[in-house]
């Protein structure tokens, strides 16, 4: 196969290649004619503003009920089909459970399962019910999972008999606002453990009657955590206003039209999983495929066929992974309903755009957002051209700028040259933008400058408008497609009684971005063994589970540290990398 470099660097869209009009085929005047009021008004149309209600009740009552929308496929192969009258039903039964258990609006729930059924009810459930709704990744390990709950002040939690008994039983004395633990799975009601209660048993009992209760435009709904460079996780509080861009974005940048069948490969436990697996494509009526097992690309490409997928959001490392696995493969099974496909999370190479093409018959449109903006900002969308390599074009209605932060902590100047590089910044006032991180107002202003929201990332704009990825500003770490915290990772470390200090990088890797690579220092009495590497691999993915912690660590005899003793990750990862150690001034002498 060629490479990218003997490829032109435009991908070039024409009306005979559309197997439907995309729904958006003139940038200029999708964007003049756009307003986020029109989007909303449309959307609810007097209607209370509540995502679940706008996303489900509104079709059923629209006569839609009978329709698709979610197609479940389980690890060994059963599938189960939710209408949107089903979901209606069981998501009002939910938000009856709730109500019975005393839980007040905007109080939390946190949900932490695979992507089985009772997920999508508790969400929508609560959603509807107006309970704040946090889902957590079900890879995670107890010590992030006790330090979102408590973060959120959990006051009920929906998870499995299984991941309970393995990963929350041990830190639930930790959580003291959890109340209300409902277990999905448990054999009958009498072997629930000690201080939960049987999800599915609640769920019966409850009254089959419309659940009444109203939210508003600025009410939270949603908690996604998101992991900064230092401290703890940050808790993005989203309200249910946010529907707009949910709706806006499924519409121009997954091209989502009625008839699509549409596969979000991405885990509710992060935002895309939410914003994209559950709630844009249920606003515009479509059926949503939902596979319970893990990657394979065998089975990925046996459901793209045999689902008859329409429309597939999916991740650079998946894609990537599906390239290793040989086009052999992919050319077993064919796709005649796919025609549109997209990618988020990471940066996507241009060779992963012309492999879709080239294996699939689609290029891969890349798009750009963050846990914060709640929603898609930049698309490369179905009916314009692509630039392989670039993240696309501002959403209509969002407004990008490239800016270079002062010195002072207030100026900002914005980079009025058609191309420009520098900060990524949005101009704030979207409706899906995070309205705080909870707990934390002093570092949810520091993220907003001359009314731009900085979004930590940079980039570089090109003459035609399109924006390119160039790196993060900050040392956060994103493996397969997920943000890690190195301080979170760090401080499990250093629970290990060997462990004096630890310093943690994300470390280059073809297939999934970057891997997490953890440098550590020994206390005293302690020397450095492969038998001991092994303990603090085994302890690190003990507390923060496979999806966070380390795979590699190495030992030294001291960290690098500036002299106001903060640990210097970017020289640690610029000698694992070989690369200049830039400026060495702040340097603690002898690291
Ligand atoms: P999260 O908040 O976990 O969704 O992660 C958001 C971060 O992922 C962004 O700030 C970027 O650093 C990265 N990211 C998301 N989409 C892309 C993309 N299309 N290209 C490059 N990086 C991306």
């Amino acid at each position: 196969m060629d490479t990218h470099a003997d490829r032109p660097d435009r991908i070039r869209k024409v009306a005979a290649d559309w197997r439907i009009p995309p729904n958006l085929r003139d940038y200029a005047v999708a964007c003049s004619a756009f307003s986020w009021e029109a989007v909303s008004d449309r959307l609810a149309s007097g209607r209370d503003v509540n995502i679940a209600r706008l996303a489900i009740d509104r079709h059923v009552e629209g006569g839609a009920g009978a329709r698709i929308a979610f197609r479940f496929l389980s690890a060994t192969g059963e599938c189960r089909d939710l209408s949107y009258a089903d979901l209606a039903r069981l998501t009002d039964r939910f938000a009856h459970v709730l109500a019975s258990l005393g839980i007040a609006k905007g109080e939390r729930l946190f949900v932490l399962c695979g992507r089985i059924p009772e997920l999508y009810i508790a969400v929508l459930g609560g959603l509807k019910y107006g309970a704040v709704v946090s889902p957590l990744f079900s890879a995670f390990g107890p010590e992030p999972i006790a330090t979102r709950i408590a973060i959120g002040a959990g006051r009920v939690l929906v998870t499995t008999d299984a991941l309970y008994r393995r990963k929350v039983e041990s830190v639930r004395a930790q959580l003291p606002t959890l109340e209300h633990v409902l277990l999905v799975g448990t054999d009958d009601e009498s072997t629930t453990p000690p201080g939960t209660d049987d999800f599915s048993t609640l769920l019966a009992a409850a009254p089959e009657a419309p659940f009444v209760g109203s939210t508003a435009v600025d009410d939270m709904a949603l908690l996604h955590f998101t992991s900064g460079t230092t401290g703890k996780p940050k808790g993005a509080v989203h309200v249910h206003g946010a529907v707009a861009t949910h709706y806006a974005t499924g519409q121009y940048a997954l091209d989502l039209h009625p008839e699509d069948i549409f596969w979000c490969t991405a885990d509710p436990g992060w935002v895309t999983g939410t914003s994209y697996g559950i709630i844009a494509p249920l606003l515009h009526g479509v059926t949503s495929v939902v596979d319970a097992a893990e990657f394979d690309a065998e089975r990925w490409y046996a459901i793209l066929e045999a689902q008859r997928v329409s429309v597939w959001y999916t991740a650079p490392t998946a894609i990537r992974m599906l390239m290793k696995a040989g086009p052999e493969l992919a050319r077993q099974h064919r796709y005649p309903a796919l025609r549109f496909i997209a990618s988020v999370g990471e940066p996507l190479n241009p060779e992963a755009v012309w492999w879709g093409q080239d294996v699939l018959g689609l290029p891969i449109h890349d798009n750009w957002w963050q846990t914060e903006t709640g929603g898609i900002m930049i698309a490369n969308f179905a009916g314009l051209d692509i630039k392989p390599g670039s993240m696309g074009l501002p959403l209509p209605g969002v407004e990008a700028a490239i800016v270079q932060r002062g010195e002072g902590d207030e100026s900002l100047r914005v980079l009025d040259a058609a191309a420009a590089q520098g900060e990524l910044a949005l101009k704030a006032g979207w409706p899906s933008m995070f309205r705080g991180y909870l707990g934390e107002d002093e570092r949810y202003h520091r993220c907003f400058r001359d009314g731009y929201y900085l979004t930590g990332d940079l980039a570089r704009r090109d003459a035609d408008g399109y924006y390119w990825f160039i790196g993060r500003a900050d040392d956060v770490i994103k493996s397969a497609g997920h943000l890690i915290g190195p301080f979170e990772v760090e401080s499990a470390l250093m629970e290990h009684p060997a462990v004096a200090e630890a310093g943690v990088i994300g470390k280059p890797d073809p297939v999934v971005g970057e891997t997490v690579k953890a440098f550590v220092s020994l206390r005293k009495g302690f020397e450095p063994s492969a038998a001991l590497k092994l303990a603090l691999l085994g302890h690190a993915r003990k507390r923060l589970g496979a999806a966070v912690a380390p795979k590699e660590i190495a030992f030294l005899p001291a960290l690098p540290r500036t002299r106001s003793g903060k640990i210097m990750r970017r020289l640690l990862k610029a000698r694992e990398l070989g690369l200049p150690e830039g400026d060495l001034s702040t340097l603690e002498s002898g690291a």
